[in-house]
């Protein structure tokens, strides 16, 4: 059995690489990017006009002048005007380009306007006001998106501003859920006395859609013979293989004899953690596969904790930060094993992040697990964990 980090590090050192593709830029939200976005022009394209106003040649002012007649008018959407006359202004609009000739606008609010004269009530004006220079956010060819960023509408928009109206994201993995057991039904069926309804294959699926991913589901009885003709395709067929169920110590846990029989390398079996001791982790060829237990909060931990580092790291999503939280409540925990707690999050007065355990039965108690935001991770080694220690933290809302 080994260490929770240990097995982190082994999931994540064993990447899977899926290419990347092109995609519209709406179509790209959530992926990583894989090229970077530069400027195809500077930022702003020119000296743009920031408010509504006039827009005069500052040494005017200096000299004393307060009224200016009006040349012309300059909207956003012109080609750039020229004030010729000397002490005129121009009426210019937010997003129109600087008339040339000008250097500073006043704004409306700082003006009273009579039969085409400007009156300037302002004793102070400062050079370049209201004028937003070209190429004062970025230079020409500047960096604006860094490869390996997630899109976000930020980035959408930034896209757009760039004209990158196709995007070359990172692929993502083609995947299959599976579930395990003979126990499991539909959830439009009624179960019968010895029945459950088949919840993991929702949350597993449903967690892959947040991460843009649509994928396939299966179920298998365990039947030894059955499940190792179906695996043999699936194997052969995916990038990824999540499945839950039968890799415990069980009469009928097949799964991991199966997995080892058709080619598949162990990579680890057990990790010294609760919940989800039992989940095996391997790989044949292309295809990883996560066996988790079939306990839903086994499973619902696993995914979130290995899942989603393997993902990212496949994906080359830059290392998340890793977020801590105070315990409100003492706890004491025997086995040696890391402890993945369910906690709900809430802010103290300074803004520090408390955990306050659940109380739960364990692994099968589903019903807990929408009570809490995420698990708190308790260090082997140590049993009694004191109101206001700080430990790490897995949100998962
Ligand atoms: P197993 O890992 O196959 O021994 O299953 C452990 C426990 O999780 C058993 O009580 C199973 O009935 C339950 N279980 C297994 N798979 C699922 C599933 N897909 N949905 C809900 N419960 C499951
Ligand atoms: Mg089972």
């Amino acid at each position: 059995m080994i260490d929770v980090d240990k097995a982190l590090e082994i999931v994540t050192s064993n990447r899977g690489d899926f290419g990347t593709e092109l995609v519209s830029l709406s179509q790209s939200i959530g992926r990583v990017l894989k090229e970077s976005w530069h400027t195809d022009r500077p930022l702003p394209p020119y000296d743009r006009v920031t408010m509504d106003g006039i827009a005069i040649a500052h040494q005017d002012f200096s000299d004393g002048k307060r009224k200016f007649s009006l040349e012309g008018v300059a909207a956003a959407g012109d080609s750039q005007k020229e004030k010729k006359e000397p002490g005129t202004c121009y009426e210019v609009m937010t997003g129109a380009i600087l008339p040339l000739g000008c250097d500073t606008v006043i704004r409306y609010e700082d003006l009273t306007i009579t039969e085409g004269l400007a009156l300037i009530n302002l004793s102070e004006v400062i050079k370049h006001k209201n004028v937003h220079h070209k190429g004062s956010d970025r230079q020409l060819e500047e960096l604006v998106v860094a490869t390996n960023t997630i899109i976000s509408p930020a980035e959408i928009g930034v896209g757009a501003s760039l004209g990158q109206h196709k995007v070359k994201v990172a692929k993502l993995p083609q995947a299959i859920i599976i579930s395990t057991g003979n126990e499991l039904v539909d959830i439009d069926q009624k179960p019968l006395a010895h029945q459950i309804r088949k919840s993991n294959v929702f949350q597993i699926s449903t967690f892959l859609s947040t991460l843009g991913i649509d994928c396939d589901t299966a179920h298998l009885i365990d039947n030894k013979k059955e499940i190792k003709s179906q695996m043999q395709n699936y194997l052969n067929q995916y990038d990824v293989i999540l499945m839950s169920g039968g890799v415990s110590k069980g009469k009928y846990d097949f799964l991991p004899e199966v997995l080892e029989e058709l080619g598949a390398q162990k990579l680890f079996h057990k990790v010294a953690q609760r919940p989800g001791k039992p989940f095996w982790f391997g790989r044949r060829e292309s295809c990883t596969i996560f066996a988790f237990p079939g306990n839903p909060i086994s499973s619902f931990m696993c995914m979130h904790y290995y899942f989603a580092e393997w993902l990212a790291e496949s994906l080359g999503v830059p290392l998340r930060k890793t977020q801590y939280a105070a315990l409100t409540n003492p706890i004491e925990f025997n086995p040696d094993l890391t402890y993945f707690l369910e906690v709900k999050i809430s802010y103290s007065s300074t803004g520090q992040l408390l955990a306050t355990p659940q109380k739960g039965n364990g692994s099968g108690d589903l019903a807990n697990l929408a009570e809490a935001d995420a698990f708190i991770k308790l260090p082997r080694g140590k049993n009694n964990f004191d109101k206001g220690e700080v430990y790490p933290i897995l949100l998962y809302r």
